[in-house]
């Protein structure tokens, strides 16, 4: 289990009731009442991790305009449920909607589950008219071109409970990406294509801005800190993990497990200085520094930071989100890299993994730390942490630029363990098998343009990365078990038209 210890201030959601003055003061206080039960019910729901915060009952315009200025104007205020409990003329939303800067969620319900059929009068029916209340609402929603989550059904039921859920976890995400400050130690790797983008764009889509350092900006960082920590650090990693003999304190490299240390002190540092909740690295520019980051990289992964190898702010950015987005969920999240297949006999599966930077969210048993050359990079031989990835259901989510816009690609799989040791294997790796099959799968992959860095989760869903996609205005490839390439290929060409259509002129 992983939760990102990295500052990340509490988020809520606001609860917004419409309703309108014609009722009379008696039935907006049961208004009022019911509404505040119904964001009590889903703030109580465990699977719901954001608090949900109720807000007084809205009869009119001014109120309504006001409170999406707020809402928007407020740092902790990551989406918004809306319910019409009554009829709330829905001119009284434009000025409102048109202000909202937030994530919305459209909570169709009624505190009501059954109807009392013999006793219903019309007292009841004026006060439980979210059925025609919430259509009023709707129609003002898709004529300003609200972008919304529309979830039907009463708040005890798991559906709905689960589609809130998820789609908080999205808003979190969002909203973390809105305010994510990401550094670069160097520039993208040298001619590689899909790690390059529009930063400005990113910027504007996402919100992240992506910040340039000289690697000895880091180096700097790194020299500066103090041996006391180091030996602190270097402590507590002979502690947490089963350790390479020659890196313990008596053994003959223990000095190449101080300066892993020294490398962790120094990146954390220079990223709480700044701000920043991203990082990436460029093995081709080290500058001063004696080692790749490998267990550094990985241990601030575990934090709740994102990154990625090779100047790859794109996939850093997104992990950093996804680690929002699963706080406190089951299971891991990490940058990985689709690296070789097992083609055949048997089910064919993907080895994922990278030169040392996979994150110990994902192990399935405690990581070993150990040290063995890189072939490339010509450094000293880096310290990294070495494990299996845990078995499981999982999603592969990679994050591309397409020149016009950016694309994300999702492919669901099922993270299996390797069928023998992997014993020469110096790295952390995954194996997968992905959905529908690795051929459907690597075919659709390719004709989407995807990347090979991606983020691997077995926390966050597909559904949350679908309300993600939404909220960003950013397109959404999903490939699972009913993907067949064809359709697929169909897909993409339908995506481009709207996504051309849809861009302002
Ligand atoms: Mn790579």
């Amino acid at each position: 289990m992983t939760t990102p210890t990295q500052p990340d201030p509490k988020r809520e959601i606001w609860f917004l009731t419409g309703s309108q003055g014609l009722y009379g003061e008696d039935t907006l206080r049961q208004v009022a009442h019911q509404s505040q039960r119904t964001a009590e019910r889903l703030d109580a729901a465990a699977e719901i991790a954001l608090p949900i915060v109720w807000k007084p009952v809205l009869t009119d315009a001014e109120s309504i305009r006001r409170v999406c200025q707020e809402a928007s104007a407020t740092d902790d205020c990551a989406g918004v449920i809306i319910w019409m409990h009554t009829f709330s003329p829905a001119k009284m939303w434009i000025a409102g909607l048109s202000a909202l800067d937030r994530p919305v969620l459209h909570l169709h319900t009624q505190y009501n589950l059954s109807l009392p059929w013999t006793s219903i009068d019309m007292e009841f029916m004026n006060l439980n008219q979210a059925a025609h209340g919430d259509r009023e609402f709707a129609h003002i929603e898709s004529r300003l071109g609200v972008v919304r989550k529309i979830v039907a059904g009463h708040a005890t039921e798991p559906r709905v409970v689960n589609r809130v859920a998820s789609w908080s976890r999205a808003a979190a995400g969002a909203h973390a990406a809105r305010t994510l400050r990401l550094a670069r130690f160097g520039d993208n790797m040298r001619d590689v294509a899909v790690t390059e983008g529009d930063k400005v764009e990113a910027q504007l889509r996402f919100g992240f801005s992506v910040n340039t350092y000289g690697v000895n900006d880091l180096v700097a960082a790194v020299d500066a800190v103090e041996d006391k920590t180091i030996t602190e650090l270097a402590a507590v990693y002979v502690d947490e993990y089963d350790i390479h003999p020659a890196l313990r304190p008596d053994g003959i490299r223990h000095d190449s497990l101080r300066y892993a240390a020294r490398l962790e002190l120094g990146l954390r540092a220079f990223l709480g200085e700044g701000g920043f909740t991203a990082f990436t690295t460029n093995f081709e520019d080290l500058g001063g520094l004696r080692q790749l980051p490998g267990i550094a990289v990985q241990r601030l992964m575990a934090d709740g930071y994102g990154f990625g190898g090779e100047g790859d702010w794109k996939t850093s950015a997104l992990l950093r989100t996804m680690k929002v987005m699963g706080a406190g969920l089951p299971g891991g999240t990490s940058f990985m890299e689709d690296y070789t297949y097992h083609l055949g006999p048997g089910e064919p599966r993907i080895l994922g993994a990278h030169m040392l930077e996979v994150c110990p969210s994902i192990a399935a048993d405690r990581p070993s730390c150990e040290i063995h050359p890189l072939s490339i990079g010509g450094r000293e031989d880096p310290v990294r942490l070495v494990f299996d990835a845990a078995p499981g259901p999982a999603v592969v989510v990679g994050l591309s630029d397409l020149g016009d816009r950016f694309r994300l690609t999702a492919n669901t799989v099922e993270v299996v363990p390797a069928p023998q040791p992997l014993r020469r294997l110096p790295v952390a790796r995954a194996v997968w098998k992905p959905y529908p099959s690795l051929a459907e799968s690597a075919e659709s992959w390719l004709l989407a343009g995807a990347p090979h860095h991606t983020v691997l989760s077995s926390a966050v869903g597909v559904d949350t990365l679908t309300d993600f996609a939404a909220m960003t205005g950013v397109e959404l490839l999903t490939i699972d078990e009913n993907t067949t390439t064809e359709q697929f290929t169909k897909e993409i060409r339908w995506n481009a038209a709207y996504h051309r259509l849809s861009q302002a002129l």
